[in-house]
C-alpha cells in the first residue's frame, strides 16, 4: 500500500527490484559454470595459539571471482547455490582442493597443520558426505585427523537422527568436528553432549564490542568455560583488536582467528606464514 500511495515511489522502486531480480538470476545461472571456468578459489584464514601465537589451524573460506562482477563473498553465493542445488558440486569442490592444498603443502615440506572445510545443513542432507570425505582424503593421501568440518550450530542442533547418524559416520573416519558460528542458535546442552564435537567457535558478533559490551564479554567468557567444562576447546573468530586479543587470553579462550593476526589469504601467502609458523 505504501507503495500505491507514492507513484513516485513505485517507480522507483519497480525498475530497482526489477534489476536485482535479474541480476539475482544472472549470477545464479553464472554460478552453475563457476567452477568450469575455474573461477572459485580457496583462501586460508590461520588459526593461533593464543598464548605463543603459533599457528594450529588454517580454515579455508571460499572466494568466487566472477568473470564481470568480480569478487562475491560466499555470504551471497552460499544460499544461491543451497537453492539452485549448486551446494553438492560445490561442497564437494571446496573438500577436494582443500584435501588437494594440504598434499602439496606436504609436499613442499611444510609443517603440516589441520585444514577445518565449512559445510553447510543442506550439503550434510542431500549428499552422502561420509563417503565424500573419506574419498577425498583418499584421494589426496591425507590422514583425516588433519581435516576439520564446521557446521553451524544450527545444523547441529537440528532435530534429526539422520544429521546425528551423519555426524557419529563423520567423526568414525577420525574427521574432527567443530561447532561454528556458536552463540547465535539455541543450543541444547544435552545434545551438544552427545555430539562428537572437539571445538566450539564463538562467533564473531560477540567479539566484536567484547572491549565495550559488558554482556558481550560475559557471553564469551560463559561459552569459554562451558565449553572447557564439556572437554571441548574454544576458539574466538572476528579478533581484530589487541584488547579483544587480551580480554580472551584473561578468559582461557584456547585459539584465536581474526583479522588482528591476519585476513583470509591465498593458498601462496597462507603457505609463507606457515613456513614462519605463526602471526
Ligand atoms: P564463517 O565460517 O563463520 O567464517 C568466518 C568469516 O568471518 C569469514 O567470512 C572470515 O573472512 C570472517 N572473518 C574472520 N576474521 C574476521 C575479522 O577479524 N573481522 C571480520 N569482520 N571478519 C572476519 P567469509 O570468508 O566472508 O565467509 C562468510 C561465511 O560464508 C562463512 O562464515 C561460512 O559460513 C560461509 N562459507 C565460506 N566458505 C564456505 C564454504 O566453502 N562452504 C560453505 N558451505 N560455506 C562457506
Ligand atoms: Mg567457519
Ligand atoms: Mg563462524
Ligand atoms: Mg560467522
Amino acid at each position: 500500500r505504501a507503495i500505491q500511495d507514492n507513484p513516485n515511489g513505485y517507480r522507483f522502486f519497480a525498475p530497482t527490484m526489477d534489476a536485482e531480480l535479474a541480476l539475482r538470476r544472472r549470477l545464479e545461472n553464472d554460478l552453475r559454470r563457476a567452477i568450469q571456468r575455474e573461477e572459485l578459489e580457496l583462501h586460508y584464514q590461520p588459526i593461533v595459539n593464543t598464548i605463543d601465537h603459533r599457528i594450529i589451524a588454517f580454515e579455508a573460506l571460499l572466494r568466487w571471482r566472477h568473470a564481470s562482477d568480480g569478487w562475491i563473498s560466499p555470504v551471497e553465493f552460499i544460499p544461491m547455490a543451497e537453492g539452485n542445488g549448486m551446494i553438492g558440486p560445490i561442497g564437494e569442490w571446496v573438500l577436494r582442493r582443500a584435501c588437494q592444498q594440504m598434499r602439496d603443502w606436504d609436499r613442499q615440506g611444510i609443517p603440516p597443520v589441520p585444514v577445518a572445510v565449512n559445510m553447510s545443513a543442506l550439503q550434510l542432507k542431500r549428499h552422502d558426505v561420509p563417503l565424500l570425505v573419506r574419498k577425498m582424503l583418499t584421494e589426496a593421501g591425507i590422514p583425516s585427523h588433519r581435516l576439520e568440518l564446521e557446521l553451524t550450530e544450527t545444523t547441529v542442533m537440528e532435530d534429526a537422527d539422520a544429521a546425528q547418524r551423519i555426524f557419529s559416520d563423520i567423526a568414525g573416519l577420525g574427521v574432527k568436528l567443530a561447532v561454528d558460528d556458536f552463540g547465535t542458535g539455541y543450543s541444547s546442552l544435552a545434545r551438544l553432549k552427545r555430539f562428537p564435537v572437539g571445538k566450539l567457535k564463538i562467533d564473531r558478533s560477540f567479539v566484536g564490542d567484547l572491549a565495550e559490551d559488558e554482556g558481550d564479554a560475559a557471553i564469551a567468557r560463559a561459552i569459554i568455560s562451558m565449553g572447557h567444562a564439556m572437554g571441548l576447546k574454544v576458539v574466538a573468530e572476528g579478533v581484530e583488536t589487541a584488547e579483544q586479543l587480551a580480554i580472551l587470553a584473561d578468559a582461557g579462550c584456547d585459539a584465536i582467528q581474526g583479522f588482528f593476526f591476519s585476513r583470509p589469504v591465498p593458498a601462496d601467502q597462507a603457505a609463507e606464514l606457515l613456513r614462519r609458523g605463526f602471526c
